[in-house]
């Protein structure tokens, strides 16, 4: 199986860059923000209780997250590998994704990681606000605590797999196909 983390702040083209790789080696996505925006959109419990920590760019509790995720593996029993996307954000989950995935006997081949500054994430995340629809872009305050956030909880989660020789950065500014290509050329080697 190829496993890979699509890692990197808010902004950094996480999601634009899973669309490709999703097509180029079959891979499942899994997003788990876009799993909690489902849920917010059909009114759950689980959507009611992730909204009251997203409208203020704060992380969702890591047992209720780390759940979630391990459901949206299990609800996929042909795949041929993941693209995990936004998750894991903290050490404790990272933790757990190992656990869960070697009980499954696999494991995450990679982490990838879209290095951006943060001026120029500040320019995108004001930039997609004008069509994502989404309230956690529309406030720059909010999005200051997801970098805040990213920075202090997220940004850990990078020794974590480097200490297993499993990390892998590349340069995320350039044009969408640029930046794919260069996703290409590291994972064509893994
Ligand atoms: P994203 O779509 O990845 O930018 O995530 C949007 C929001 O969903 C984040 O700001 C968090 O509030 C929440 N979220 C997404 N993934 C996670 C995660 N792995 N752990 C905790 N909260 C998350």
């Amino acid at each position: 199986m190829l496993n890979l983390v699509l890692f990197g702040p808010p902004g950094a083209g996480k999601g634009t860059q899973s669309a490709f790789l999703v097509d180029r080696y079959q891979l499942v996505h899994l997003s788990t923000g876009d799993l909690f925006r489902y849920n917010i959109k059909n009114e759950t419990e689980l959507g009611v209780l992730a909204k009251s920590y997203m409208d203020k760019g704060q992380l969702v509790p890591d047992s209720v997250t780390i759940s979630m995720l391990e459901d949206a593996v299990n609800k996929n029993p042909e795949a041929q590998g993941f693209i995990f996307d936004g998750f894991p954000r903290t050490n404790p989950q990272a933790a757990a994704l190992d656990a869960f995935l070697s009980s499954q006997s696999t494991s995450i081949t990679s982490m990838v990681a879209l290095e951006v500054p943060e001026a120029e994430l500040r320019l995108r995340l004001a930039e997609r606000a004008k069509t994502s629809g989404r309230p956690d872009d529309a406030d720059p305050l909010v999005i200051q605590n997801r970098i805040d956030v990213y920075n202090n909880e997220t940004a850990p989660v990078k020794a974590f797999y480097e200490a297993k020789g499993k990390y892998k950065g590349i340069n995320g500014v350039g044009s969408i196909e640029e930046i794919t290509e260069r996703l290409v050329a590291i994972i064509d080697t893994l």
